[in-house]
């Protein structure tokens, strides 16, 4: 598991950087250990909002620094790369801002005496997080958990290194003491020995159901919390009295933004029969009008997958499906005569329930196409996935769309729009999706002790 920066856009490899030792990660988890003990947790909510609204502040000053890290180490739309360092900044701000209110003691009405509930710290936090969003992901995890009194340590995707060196000099410039926030990069098997370790007392992890699996049996196993944020393969559905123009225009942000490589991207687009042929050619229109290019080039419309691996394992999945019967409408391959990982846009449609597309991710920008009969046939299929992430419902009575909303079983469901991520909006899924919130009040809690205070 070698950390190393590789530009998508190109295949070069730009930066390596070795794993820790055995020594160094304990010298690590003793530091964070330490300033949980003696320090961080004994701040006040005045002390930690400073740094974190510092943090929040140096990536507003210097934005173009962040993005292209990003850019360059996985391969994002420099546009993108910037919205996502603001995003990142405004995650910071909010916790910084409302922890405290968040984290208020609760009287409790109770027949005799007095009884409260107050919020307490756990301890040394442990994050395993995933390249797509680099600087976001480790926002949502770790600015809630500094802010109420936690200390963090991180074990970044190993593409994306400078990333995680960043966000760790970020909250060291922002006046974090020594070991309230640690990039490790480490092996897997030292990710086991963090999870077991004593003084860590709960871990989070975003990513594939594999590594999720992985991480939260060892969780299981010491008897720690664990919250999981896993894949996805979103529903969109049109219904038949949806504004057709920003149905197509939202399917295709939402099946295009990040190159495709989001884990509430728009993967299943489900068209009721009356609107499927007027969608279907208007979406087709749109997704051919991508290009490829430098990702840096603030031009360019199509950016490169994260790696190499990552077009050849969607490839494998574009070749797989099309073996059980799926047909490509258009792309299916990759962009020949460009260095980097570029992806068609690709749309498949004829996908039977019995072709392992069906249930499956498509990490990148390869849209499922669906025509169902009617609203009941969508939500049925919209159901039909081991995924419950987030979900789309276009329609122009809202009403409607709260009541197809309310019978998708994922995390989240957006009436009139793709998926969004905000600071406020809570986040996560439910079946293979995971488990446990980031983001909002709900978010600040997953790693706090809700303590009961009972005075007789
Ligand atoms: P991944 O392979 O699971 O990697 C995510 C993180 O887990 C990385 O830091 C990785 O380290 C680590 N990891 C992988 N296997 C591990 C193991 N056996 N033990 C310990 N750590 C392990 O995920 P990915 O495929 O790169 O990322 C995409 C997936 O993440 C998609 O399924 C996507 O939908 C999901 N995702 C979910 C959310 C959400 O909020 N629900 C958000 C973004 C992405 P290395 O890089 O060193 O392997």
């Amino acid at each position: 598991m070698a950390y190393q920066s590789t530009n998508p856009y190109n295949g070069k490899v730009v930066k390596t950087f070795t794993e820790l030792t055995d020594t160094q990660l304990e010298a690590k988890l003793h530091t964070a250990h330490d300033c949980y003990e003696n320090t961080w947790r004994h701040k006040t909510f005045a002390e930690r909002k400073a740094v974190l609204a510092r943090a929040a502040a140096i990536m507003r000053e210097r934005p173009q620094e962040f993005a292209e890290l990003i850019t360059i180490e996985m391969g994002k739309l420099i546009a993108q790369s910037l919205g996502e360092v603001a995003l990142s900044a405004a995650i910071l701000d909010y916790y910084a801002e409302h922890a405290e209110a968040f984290l208020a003691p609760e009287k409790l009405t109770t027949p005799r005496g007095e009884a409260s509930v107050e919020s307490s710290p756990m301890g040394v936090l442990f994050g395993v997080e995933p390249w797509n969003y680099p600087y976001y992901q480790i926002a949502r995890f770790a600015a809630p958990n500094l802010m109420a009194g936690n200390v963090v340590m991180v074990k970044h995707a190993s593409n994306v290194p400078q990333c995680a060196l960043a966000f760790e000099r970020l909250l060291e410039e922002a006046g974090a003491p020594a070991g309230a926030y640690t990039n490790l990069f480490i092996s897997k098997d030292q990710v086991a020995k963090v999870i077991d370790d004593v003084r860590v007392r709960g871990v989070a992890l975003t990513g594939s159901e594999a590594a999720g699996a992985v991480v939260a049996e060892r969780a299981g196993k010491n008897l720690k919390k664990s919250t999981l944020e896993l894949g996805g393969s979103d529903a969109f559905i049109v219904l038949d009295d949806a504004d057709l123009d920003k149905a197509v225009k939202h399917a295709v942000s939402g099946r295009m933004g990040n190159s495709g490589q989001a884990c509430t991207a728009s993967k299943r687009i489900i068209v009721v029969e009356a609107l499927a042929d007027r969608f279907l050619d208007k979406f087709q229109g749109a997704m051919q009008a991508f290009a490829p290019g430098d990702p840096l080039d603030k031009q360019t419309t199509l950016a490169p997958l994260s790696s190499a691996g990552a077009l050849k394992t969607l490839l494998g999945q574009v070749d797989e499906a099309v073996g059980h019967g799926a047909r490509v409408l258009m792309g299916g391959g990759r962009i020949e005569g460009q260095d980097g990982a570029f992806m068609q846009p690709t749309i498949l449609t004829d996908l039977a329930p019995a072709n392992p597309a069906y249930k499956q991710e498509f990490f990148g920008p390869v849209a499922l196409f669906f025509r169902v009969a009617d609203e009941a046939a969508a939500v049925a299929l919209a159901n039909d996935s081991p995924f419950g992430l987030g979900g789309s419902v276009f329609t122009q009575d809202a009403e409607r769309g709260k009541r197809v909303a309310r019978q998708i079983d994922t995390g989240m469901v957006f009436i009139n729009s793709a998926a969004v991520s905000s600071p406020e909006l809570p986040f996560g899924g439910v079946k293979n999706s995971g488990y446990g919130r980031e983001l909002s009040g709900a978010g600040i809690l997953e790693f706090i002790n809700r303590k009961l205070i009972r005075v007789n």
